[in-house]
């Protein structure tokens, strides 16, 4: 392992993998990313892989839209070969209460107003997009035909092959355990390889950040969350989008080689690291799904697992420097849709970094929102 660097990147999920690529673009020298298990083994090799722009938020909005331009031709972006798999079918949000389609009309002029093509439908419209759809009950939904979903290991690998022929030097298996600062300031990162001196660190630990935040004495209020998720069989295909219903928590999308990927949000789920899955899952997600995508019924489940989001209180992350000790920096709290916006804080964080006017303002991002009561909540989250 080195002994010095002018970054460490703690955590090699999606984004510090292209956190690194950036800052290696960047040219900023000597990167290292130290990752526990193997890229892609924490929410980013477990998460849904949906990608969509239909947000609550400007920014949200944002930092979706021009992720997903990344994502159109990320090889190309990236000068390495490779297929991410990115498929644009679509997302479909269905709305079952008036409270529901109102805040989706909201955000539809929102997302319009930002060259989001999204749209409202009709059940009727709603089922020609997805010919078995239940609509009893559906009062409407929104749908962006270029919203879709993406290969996270294949994006995390992508970035990460990018950034090593820049130069970053990743080390798997290598796990963070202290960090040291000096009069406010980093000066060391320990592993249980080896310690390296440095004066920049990036927290991009997901579910873990609230601990590697703690190494260095800052307290973030990020949480970690189990999320269960399954995948069946291989059929052939019969839906385009991902369908997604905040009413009943739930996710649900056709891969690209026929097999269905769903997932529920449990809003009892206590705080934990807890990655077991359960049988009650199994249940509960067979009887909401079945509900509204009522064939799904005769899919047999071929595997289920769990991960963790990495909670912020406001459902939106923290981006940027720590204010009392100067180099660290925290890219985590994602809560649930870290993936898909990873390409656009990649080149966010680097920027930040380096002291670069960035692309997108991100300072409502900062964790002081929380101490002024600034919250940035985001209505549009399973
Ligand atoms: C079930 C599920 C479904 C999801 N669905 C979607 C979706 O459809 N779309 C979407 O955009 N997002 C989704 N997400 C969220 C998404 O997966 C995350 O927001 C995103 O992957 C976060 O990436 P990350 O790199 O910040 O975190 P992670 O991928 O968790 O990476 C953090 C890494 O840090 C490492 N680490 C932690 N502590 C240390 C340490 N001390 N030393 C060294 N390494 C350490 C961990 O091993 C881990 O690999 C989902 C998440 C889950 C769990």
């Amino acid at each position: 392992m080195i002994k010095q660097a002018d970054v460490v990147v703690i955590g090699g999920g999606v984004v510090g993998c292209a956190i690194a690529y950036n800052l290696a673009k960047a040219g900023a020298g000597r990167i290292a990313v130290i990752e526990r298990g193997y890229l892609a083994s924490g929410a980013t090799g477990r998460c849904g892989a949906g990608v969509r722009m239909q947000w609550g938020t400007e920014t949200n909005c944002l930092l979706a839209r021009e992720s997903v331009n990344m994502l159109e031709n990320l090889p190309e972006l990236l000068e390495v070969n490779g297929d991410i798999e990115f498929k644009q079918g679509g997302y479909l949000l269905l709305a079952y209460t008036e409270k529901m389609a109102d805040q989706f009309k909201k955000n539809l002029t929102l997302q319009n107003s930002l060259a989001i093509p999204a749209r409202w439908t009709t059940p009727a419209e709603a089922r020609e997009i997805v010919p078995h759809l239940n609509t009893d009950e559906l009062l409407g939904a929104t749908f962006c035909p270029k919203d879709g979903h993406a290969n996270p290991f294949k994006v995390t690998s992508l970035y990460a092959e990018a950034a090593a022929r820049l130069g970053v030097r990743f080390y798997t298996y290598s796990e963070v355990t202290g960090l040291s600062t000096k009069a406010g300031k980093i000066t060391t990162v320990h592993t249980d390889k080896g310690d390296i001196a440095t004066n920049t660190v990036i927290n991009a630990a997901g579910g873990y950040a609230k601990m590697v935040g703690r190494m260095a004495g800052i307290e973030l209020p990020i949480f970690p969350e189990r999320h269960e998720i399954l995948v069946t069989e291989p059929v052939e295909p019969m839906q385009t989008p991902m369908v997604m219903c905040f009413y009943h928590n739930l996710y649900c999308q056709q891969t690209p080689h026929g097999s269905f990927i769903m997932g529920i949000g449990h809003p009892d789920e206590p705080e934990t690291f807890n990655t077991t899955s359960s049988w009650q899952f199994l249940t509960e997600m067979a009887k909401r799904i079945t509900k509204i995508l009522p064939p799904l019924a005769n899919l047999n489940v071929i595997r289920q697992w769990a991960g963790l989001y990495d909670m912020c209180p406001d459902r939106t992350p923290i981006l940027g420097p720590d204010t009392n000790i100067q180099g660290f920096y925290t890219a985590a709290g994602f809560s649930g849709h870290g993936f898909m916006i990873s390409p656009m804080v990649g080149k966010l964080m680097a920027q930040t970094v380096l002291g670069l006017p960035t692309d997108i303002p991100i300072n409502m991002f900062s964790a002081e929102r929380f101490a002024r009561g600034e919250l940035y909540i985001e209505p549009s989250v399973v």
